[in-house]
């Protein structure tokens, strides 16, 4: 019978191995979008949740969130996040693109 310490090892090693599959991915993603000096993040507003993603990855501050209220009077909540660019902080890094779920935000040029 397979032990917990056998059982523990394979899902360390499978975390590992799925962890490493993740950030390859990501990487060859990351040099299909444009990016750099000459490029600002751009988010579509109605495609954002504000699930804060993207602020978490930004290592240059330059992505706030915003209230705003929801258009359907169904929802019952008062208002709802979205992420907006500081243009002038955004170094063009496209982390912010690759860690948003809804495909909210592309890269534009400045
Ligand atoms: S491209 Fe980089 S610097 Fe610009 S908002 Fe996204 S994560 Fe921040
Ligand atoms: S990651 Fe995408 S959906 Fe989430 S707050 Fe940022 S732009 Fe909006």
């Amino acid at each position: 019978m397979t032990s917990f310490q056998e059982l523990q090892r394979r899902r360390a090693a499978e975390s590992e191995r799925i962890a490493i599959s993740l950030a390859r991915q990501k990487g060859e993603r990351r040099s299909t979008i444009k990016g750099g000096e000459t490029t600002v993040a751009w988010v579509k507003e109605n495609l954002c949740i504000g699930c804060d993603q993207c602020t978490i990855v930004c290592d240059d501050s330059a992505i706030d969130l915003y209230s705003k209220e929801m258009a359907s009077p169904l929802m019952n909540v008062p208002s709802n996040r979205k992420a907006k660019i500081i243009r002038d902080a955004c170094t063009g890094c496209r982390l912010c693109v690759l860690s948003c779920p809804t495909d909210a935000i592309t890269m534009i040029d400045r």
